[in-house]
C-alpha cells in the first residue's frame, strides 16, 4: 500500500485547550441555536412562543474558531458587527435520537462562547428569507474559550455577563434559557448524529450590541470561565 499524499499540506487539525490536560480537544462542528432566551428574542424582534415552536439552528464552518484571548481585525462588509455571549456545550461522545433523560451521557465539558456576528447582513437576509451564512459563517467569529471537563454534568444556572472595554452590557443566567441543555442536546440529536468535538452554542441573552477597532470584549460565566477577545483595524 503506498501511502497517501496530498498536492498541499491538509489544513491543520482545529483543535482548543483544556483545563488540566496539557491534551488539546479536536473539534469537528460548531452547531448555534437561535433565540434561546426570551429578553433577546424579543429584542430581536422575535418573541418565542415555546409551546408552539422547537429550537432552530444554524452551523458555522470550523474553520472559524478562534481561541479566547485572540485579536481580530474587523470583518469586511459589515457596519454592525455585534457581539453575542453565550455558554457552549463541549459533546464528547455520539449519539443519535438521544431521549432528554440520556442527554447528560454525551457532555464532556462546557466553555465560553463568543457567537460573533455581522448584525445588518443576518437580518437582511432573515427579512429577505434568505439563507444566514453571510451574517453568521464570518471568518474568526466563533471565540471559545479553554474546555472546562465537566462529564455527564448538566448546568442549569450560573450568571453569564460580558463587557465591552469594561462597560457592563450583557448580563443573564443560565437559568433563563428557553430549552436547556438537556433538551437541546435531544433535539440537535435527531437531526445530526453527534460526534465528539462538536460545540453548541446555546444562545446569547440580552443585549447584544456593536463593537468597533479598537474594542475589549470580556465575557464570564459563573462556574465555567472567562473569554477574551480584542477588535482590530479592518484589513
Ligand atoms: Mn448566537
Amino acid at each position: 500500500m503506498s501511502q497517501v499524499t496530498y498536492l498541499w499540506n491538509p489544513p491543520a487539525v482545529l483543535s482548543l485547550p483544556v483545563r488540566g490536560n496539557s491534551e488539546r480537544l479536536p473539534i469537528n462542528r460548531l452547531f448555534f441555536v437561535g433565540r434561546n432566551y426570551h429578553a433577546h428574542a424579543v429584542e430581536m424582534g422575535k418573541p418565542v412562543d415555546k409551546a408552539a415552536e422547537r429550537p432552530f439552528y444554524f452551523t458555522k464552518a470550523p474553520q472559524t474558531l478562534v481561541q479566547s484571548g485572540a485579536t481580530v481585525e474587523y470583518p469586511p462588509e459589515t457596519g454592525n458587527y455585534h457581539y453575542e455571549m453565550e455558554l457552549v456545550v463541549v459533546i464528547g461522545a455520539p449519539g443519535f435520537r438521544v431521549a432528554e433523560a440520556d442527554a447528560h451521557k454525551l457532555i464532556y465539558g462546557y466553555a465560553c462562547g463568543l457567537d460573533m456576528t455581522r448584525r445588518d447582513l443576518q437580518l437582511a437576509a432573515r427579512d429577505k428569507g434568505r439563507p444566514w451564512d453571510l451574517g453568521k459563517d464570518v471568518e474568526q467569529s466563533s471565540v471559545v474559550s479553554e474546555v472546562v471537563p465537566m462529564p455527564a454534568v448538566v448546568l442549569d444556572q450560573g450568571e453569564l455577563a460580558l463587557t465591552v472595554n469594561g462597560e457592563p452590557r450583557q448580563k443573564s443566567d443560565l437559568k433563563m434559557l428557553i430549552w436547556d441543555i438537556r433538551e437541546l442536546i435531544s433535539d440537535l440529536s435527531k437531526f445530526y448524529h453527534l460526534q465528539p468535538g462538536d460545540l453548541i452554542f446555546t444562545g446569547t441573552p440580552e443585549g447584544v450590541g456593536a463593537v468597533v477597532a479598537g474594542d475589549r470584549i470580556d465575557g464570564k460565566i459563573a462556574g465555567v470561565g472567562e473569554i477574551v477577545l480584542h477588535i482590530a483595524a479592518p484589513q
